[in-house]
């Protein structure tokens, strides 16, 4: 299994996952040329993903999905809910406008979606079932819900957002209203709420974590880690044995194999 965030933060994002020979895209919040690109670095090329998952309208998750998809019709699958806000769907095959459920399969991964707070039309994370280990997609989390814990729990690998820092949010350049979206239940979650929810949960040892989708404005890579970390240490954990941590960024790819 593989994993390759090709970009992360709330200017663009595209992760590559590879269970096997199964190859799938989530979210196309960069260019065209940018996801070929870091296909490209990885040794892939658009022909060889399976399909095209997306987890809400948002731009920073399709900025690049209309070029890409009229450019090598890979099947996208996403929640009518969110194919409704995708004008762009008009121009693509109609084979690759694929429904989802909460359940579904894209060749032989198992893959459940699951509800997320936060303000698009109807948001989803998404975890992955394949040769007995699970990996999970849970950004743009206005709030933790029972459903997101319930999906992270004894995951191999999560793809965690840790969007802002509170004080930096509070003191940095947004205008009061978009500050408020963010914070809100249905915007993004803090450094700290990552580092308690990681704290908490159950968690099979060994569970690699990107700390993904940073604000550049209102967060650090450094600030990130040290706040998840100190939530994990003082609730007893070993970082960097019972979860190691990861650090993902905007412009260049962060790759694990597991
Ligand atoms: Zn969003
Ligand atoms: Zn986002």
């Amino acid at each position: 299994m593989e994993i390759h965030i090709l970009a992360s933060g709330s200017t663009g994002n595209a992760a590559v996952f590879k269970f096997g020979d199964t190859a799938i895209l989530l979210d196309a919040g960069i260019s065209a040329r940018r996801i070929e690109r870091g296909l490209a670095e990885v040794g892939m090329r658009a022909g060889d993903l399976d399909g095209v998952l997306l987890t809400h309208e948002h731009n920073d998750h399709i900025k690049g999905l209309d070029v890409f998809i009229r450019r090598h019709h890979i099947p996208v699958y996403t929640r009518p809910g969110t194919w409704e806000k995708l004008p762009c769907r008009h121009g693509f095959p109609p084979e690759c406008c694929l429904e989802i459920e909460q359940e579904f399969n894209v060749r032989n991964v198992g893959i459940t979606a699951f509800d997320i707070s936060h303000d698009a039309s109807d948001p989803v994370g998404f975890s992955f079932i394949y040769g007995g280990k699970k990996v999970v997609m849970a950004t743009d989390l206005g709030v933790v819900t029972a459903g997101v814990e319930k999906a992270l729990e004894y995951a191999d690998a999560v793809v965690l957002e840790a969007n802002h820092d509170l004080d930096m949010l509070e003191n940095g350049p947004y205008p009061r209203f978009l500050k408020q979206r963010i914070k809100s239940s249905s915007g993004h979650l803090s450094n700290i709420n990552a580092g308690r929810l990681l704290s908490r949960i159950n968690c099979r040892e060994g569970m690699r974590v990107f700390l993904a989708h940073l604000s550049q404005h209102n967060n650090h890579p450094d600030l990130a880690e040290k706040t998840v970390r100190r939530f994990l240490i003082d609730s007893g954990h070993e970082v960097g044995k019972d979860i190691i941590l990861h650090r993902t960024a905007p412009d260049h790819r962060t790759s694990l194999a597991l």
